[in-house]
Order: C-alpha cells, then structure tokens, then sequence
C-alpha cells in the first residue's frame, strides 16, 4: 500500500532506532532525562523561543498552550477550519473552559482589520479575548504556508489589544521550507508555538510547545496535570533529535506533491488546488463522486488517501514515500478517476 493518508504514518529509520536504543535516560518528570534536556534546548533554539517542552502528542501540545494562556470563559479567536476546531474533541471547552470565536479567513489567517472587528473587551455581559490562534501550515485548507507578514500583522493587532497569539505550527518546517525562510521569520511575531516531531520530520512520537521561560514553566505543571508527565523519555526524545535534523529534506515531499498535482491535471471533472507544501486537495464535486467511493477504488489499487469532506480527497506526501512510489501512486490514482 502506497500510504499518503498522512505524514504521521513516517516509521522510524534506523538512525533513529539506534538513536533510542543509545540514549542516555533520567527521569525527566525530575528534569533529569538529558536527552530531552537537549532536545528541548535544541527545539527552542529552532523556533527561537527562550524555551521548550517535549509533550507527547501535537493536541496535547496546543490543549496546553490554551490553557496557560487564558482564563477560563474567555474567547479564542481562530479561522473557522483550524485544526483546534474542527480535529480537537472540543478540547479547548474541556481542557481550558474556552468559548470559541470562529470566522471565514483569506488563507486560513485573519487580517489585523479582523482581529480588531473579531476582539471582544471584558464588560458585564461580554467574556473577554483571550487568545488568537493562528496555523502555518493551514492543513484544511491544503497546507498552505503563511508568510511571515501575515503572521506578523495578525500577531501585531492581537498584541495592541493585549492578547496573547499561539501558532499551531504542527507543519511548520513545511511551511518555512516552502516560503524560503527560518522558522524563526515565523515565529518572530507570537508568543508560543507547537511543532510536531512525528509528521514530516518522521520522529515516532512527540511534539514540541516553545514560549519563554515563564509560559514553559506553567506549560510544564500543565502537562503533568493532563497526565502527559513522562519519565525516561529520552528513549523516544532520541530520534525526536534525529527529526530535527531532518528539515533540510521537506523539500522532496513539497516536489512529491506536486509532481502528483501535475500528474493528476488531465482527470476530468476533478478540481486539484495546487499545493505549496505536502499536501494535495482534490475537489471530486465536479465528477459527480463522493470521497469514499473514490477512497474505495483508490485502496483497490494499492493507494490509500483521506477524506477531508464528503467531496475532498487529501494526499500527503511524507519521507517513506520514494519517487518510484510517488509515480506509481499517480498512475493507480488516474486510472480510479478513470473508472469510479
Ligand atoms: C496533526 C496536527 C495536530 C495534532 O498533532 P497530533 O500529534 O496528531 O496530536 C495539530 N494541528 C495540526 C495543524 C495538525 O496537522
């Protein structure tokens, strides 16, 4: 099966393998583990954060971020199709008491004029804001990869309002390597962001939440109290280092998807948004097919691929898919469309 549901399907490599099976353990609830010691100061490093904290999945890393950034019946400000509102659970009511404010976006990113039109003060009747929430990639609306001024102008009204911003960047080394700048250009403007080690960059498991000092240190308590306080982590913070080393070789996922693109121009009636990073809509409406069946004809084939609605198909590229892979994969997929 030529997987391209998601990036989190990566298996380790063997530079990984061997990574965890060398790694020098503590316990880090203790703060003693020294390899996630060293990931975490490495991570900051990369985002250009003062600090930040190893957490065991990229939802749990963005739940915590809520949390400590707000109080409880406040409002978070975020594009209607972030992956916290629709992929989440509801986590932010359940994990940090929040109400959400969400609207229609260019891009997945609000203007500043929206900030301020969308912001709400405190009075008697009205709950306050609390957080704006941003997302780079914007991974419902294809991956796109938000440049830096746009972040920055969001971040920037947010900030004269005296609210705090918070970037899922679970793609974020995506959305840099498609815009040609540091992480950092993207995370110059906000005030914390979550990356995810074990999408793209292939690590097994484990996220990434960096802020200052202050922020890490509540995101610490916080994560304790979710449970997610871990002990001899090192294990799989180990090939966590090995990811990050891996950034340089995104580019071949973004060239993946679109040779696929490319590949699937000629399918009649189906509308392909061109992608800028690993990911791949398809817009089957016109064809008259719904996802699933495609989906069907597609595993048939030996492709597998997910269903972001009842009409869009999403394809995502990632390091254990090859060349050769890649193109076999657009012959199987042409010849579904044919035949649904
Ligand atoms: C995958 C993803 C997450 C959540 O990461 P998990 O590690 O799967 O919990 C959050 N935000 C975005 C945009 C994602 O794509």
């Amino acid at each position: 099966m030529i997987d391209l549901r998601s990036d989190t399907v990566t298996t380790p490599d063997e530079r990984m393998r061997e990574a965890a099976r060398t790694a020098d353990v503590g316990d880090d609830v203790y703060g003693e583990d020294p390899t996630v010691n060293d990931l975490e100061e490495r991570a900051a490093a990369a985002v250009g954060m003062d600090a930040a904290l190893y957490v065991p999945s990229g939802t749990m890393g963005n739940q915590i971020a809520a949390r400590v950034h707000t109080e409880r019946g406040q409002e978070l400000l975020a594009d209607r199709k972030s992956h916290v509102v629709k992929y989440e659970l509801g986590g932010l009511a359940q994990h940090a008491g929040l109400q959400l404010r969400t609207f229609e976006t260019a891009r997945g990113v609000p203007s500043p004029a929206q900030v301020d039109d969308e912001y709400v003060a405190a009075d008697l009747h009205r709950p306050e804001t609390g957080l704006l929430w941003l997302e780079n990639t914007h991974n419902a609306r294809g991956g796109l990869a938000i440049a830096p001024d746009r972040i920055a102008g969001a971040a920037d009204a947010a900030h004269e309002r005296g609210v705090p911003v918070h970037v899922d960047g679970a793609r974020l080394f995506n959305a840099a390597t498609a815009l040609d700048v540091s992480a950092t250009d993207l995370t110059e403007p906000v005030d914390s962001v979550m990356f995810c080690l074990s999408k793209g960059l292939g690590a097994p498991v484990g996220s990434i939440l960096a802020g200052s000092e202050a922020f890490v240190e509540r995101a610490r308590r916080t994560r304790k109290l979710f449970g997610g306080g871990m002990r001899q982590a090192g294990l799989i913070a180990a090939p966590g280092l090995c990811a990050l080393e891996n950034v340089s070789e995104l580019e071949t996922d973004h060239e993946h998807a679109r040779l696929l693109a490319d590949g699937l121009a000629d399918v009649e009636g189906v509308d392909i948004q061109a992608p800028e990073t690993n990911i791949v809509l398809v817009d089957v409406a016109g064809a008259e097919l719904e996802s699933e069946a495609v989906l069907e004809r597609l595993h048939e084939r030996g492709v597998a691929a997910s269903a972001l609605d009842a009409t869009t198909i999403r394809f995502c590229t990632h390091r254990d898919i090859s060349r050769a892979d890649l193109e076999n994969a657009v012959d199987a997929v042409c010849t579904a469309f044919d035949t649904v």
